[in-house]
C-alpha cells in the first residue's frame, strides 16, 4: 500500500507534463514580475548537491527556466573536494602492502603528484598494490574480516556517509585489521563560503537563491541552512530529486524573491524534516568531532570537516599508519595546470568554459576532479550536454555549412 502510493508520486513527480507546463510558466511570469520590480534581469540560482545538478541538466531544466536565470552548481560532489595529499597517502599505504578498499570514483581520482610512479589507486593497483572498489563500508568489512590483512577504508562523504560510518564502529561491526581514513565534509559551510565567494566578483551578478541538499539535510535537517536566509537574505528551498521537485523549488524561490522574502523552505516533505534524523546525528557526534578540513579547489573551511575522536583511534588509520593530516600552512590548490575546478564547484565558471573540457578531459580521461564522478559538475555536463554546449555545437554547425 505505502510502496504503491510513492510509485505513483514517483510517477507523476516524473511524467507530469502538464504539471510542468504549469509551473514553468508560473516561473517565467515571476520572474518577469521580479525583473519590472527591481531592474535586475539576470538572477543566479545555485544547487548545491551533484544529484540536483545531474537532474538539471540531465532532464535539461536549463532550457526551461528564462533566458536570464543562470542554474549553477556548488560544492556538492564529495570526491570532487577531496586533497591530493589524502590520495597520495592512500597510494603510499596500497604501495606498502595494506589492503585499500575506496568507492569507485575515489580509486580513479587523479593526485597531483606521483608516489612511487602512481597518481591514482588505480595506477597503484596496476603496480602491485591491493586495492579494492567497494560500494560501502559493510561490503569492506566483510572483506576485510575474511581475510585478516591490515586493511584501511577510505571514508569519503558528506554528512549522509557518516552515520554508516559511526554506525560501524559504535555496532562493533570492524574486525580488529580494519581502519577508517575518515574524510567525510561537512557540507553548511561550503555553502556559507561560496555565497561569500559569489559577492566578491560585483560585476558577476551574486546568487539570489539556494537549492539546499535533499539527502543531506534528510540527516541535518532543514534548520541547518537557516543561516542562509537568516543570514545572507536569500531563499531556500530543500528539493527532492525529481525534475518536478527541482522545478517547484524554482518556482517557490522566484516567489520569495517577489514578495521580499528570504526563508528556508521544505519542498522534499517526503523524506526531510525541520530537525533531521538525531539518532544519525547522535551517532556522529558521538564517534567523530569537527574539525576545519581542507577542501581540494577551495581550501581551509573551518569546521567543515569530520574526524574520529581519540577514544576511536582503535579505529582510526590516520592514528594506526601515522597518515599524515594537511596544514593550512602547506595547503595549497592542488589542481591540474589549466583545470578550472576550483572555480566550477564554487559556480564561478561553467565546466564548458574550462579549456580542456571535452578535449584533454573527458570521463573516460579526466584530467580534474569534477570529471571523475558522477556527482561531478563536469563529468555530468560531459555526459548529458547542457544548453551553453549544444547552442555551441549547433552555432558550429551552421558555421561550418555556411
Ligand atoms: S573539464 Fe576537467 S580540467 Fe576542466 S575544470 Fe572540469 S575537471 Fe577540470
Amino acid at each position: 500500500m505505502t510502496l504503491g502510493f510513492y510509485s505513483e508520486l514517483e510517477k507523476q513527480l516524473r511524467f507530469n507534463r502538464e504539471l510542468a507546463k504549469i509551473v514553468v510558466e508560473k516561473i517565467k511570469g515571476l520572474f518577469t514580475e521580479y525583473t519590472v520590480k527591481t531592474g535586475i534581469e539576470r538572477l543566479k540560482i545555485m544547487d548545491f548537491c551533484g544529484t540536483h545538478e545531474w537532474s538539471i541538466t540531465y532532464y535539461g531544466l536549463r532550457s526551461l527556466v528564462p533566458s536570464g536565470m543562470e542554474l549553477v552548481a556548488g560544492p556538492g560532489c564529495p570526491v570532487c573536494v577531496v586533497p591530493s595529499h589524502y590520495i597520495e597517502e592512500s597510494i603510499k599505504l596500497a604501495l606498502d602492502g595494506v589492503v585499500v578498499y575506496a568507492y569507485g570514483d575515489v580509486y580513479k581520482l587523479r593526485a597531483r603528484r606521483s608516489v612511487r610512479g602512481a597518481y591514482s589507486l588505480s595506477e597503484a593497483r596496476s603496480l602491485g598494490g591491493d586495492v579494492r572498489i567497494v560500494q560501502d563500508i559493510l561490503s569492506a568489512t566483510r572483506d576485510a574480516a575474511g581475510h585478516g590483512k591490515p586493511s584501511v577504508f577510505i571514508g569519503v562523504g558528506f554528512e549522509t556517509a557518516a552515520p554508516a560510518y559511526a554506525w560501524s564502529i559504535l555496532r562493533k561491526h570492524l574486525p580488529v585489521n580494519l581502519k577508517l581514513l575518515i574524510l567525510v565534509k561537512l557540507t553548511p559551510p561550503a555553502m556559507f563560503y561560496s555565497l561569500e565567494v559569489s559577492r566578491e566578483k560585483p560585476t558577476e551578478p551574486p546568487i539570489n537563491g539556494v537549492i539546499a541538499p535533499g539527502h543531506v539535510s534528510t540527516i541535518t535537517g532543514a534548520k541547518a541552512w537557516t543561516p542562509v536566509s537568516e543570514n545572507y537574505g536569500l531563499p531556500v528551498v530543500i528539493s527532492g530529486f525529481e525534475p518536478l521537485d527541482v522545478l517547484v523549488s524554482i518556482l517557490e524561490i522566484m516567489k520569495q524573491l517577489v514578495e521580499g522574502k528570504a526563508e528556508t523552505v521544505i519542498e522534499y516533505k517526503r523524506s526531510v524534516s525541520w530537525h533531521g534524523d538525531l539518532r544519525a546525528q547522535n551517532a556522529i557526534n558521538k564517534v567523530f568531532e569537527v574539525v576545519d578540513d581542507a577542501w581540494r579547489g577551495i581550501g581551509f573551511l573551518p569546521k567543515s570537516g569530520l574526524r574520529l575522536r581519540e577514544e576511536y583511534r582503535l579505529y582510526d588509520a590516520f592514528y594506526e599508519y601515522g597518515v599524515r593530516e594537511l596544514k593550512p600552512v602547506e595547503w595549497e590548490k592542488d589542481m591540474p595546470p589549466g583545470c578550472r575546478c576550483a572555480e566550477v564547484v564554487l559556480g564561478k565558471a561553467y565546466p564548458t568554459q574550462c579549456p580542456l573540457f571535452m578535449k584533454a578531459c573527458t570521463p573516460q580521461k579526466p584530467v580534474g576532479p569534477c570529471m571523475v564522478s558522477i556527482e561531478g559538475t563536469c563529468a555530468i555536463w560531459a555526459r548529458f550536454g547542457s544548453r551553453d554546449l549544444l547552442l555551441r555545437i549547433t552555432n558550429e554547425v551552421k558555421t561550418s555549412k555556411g
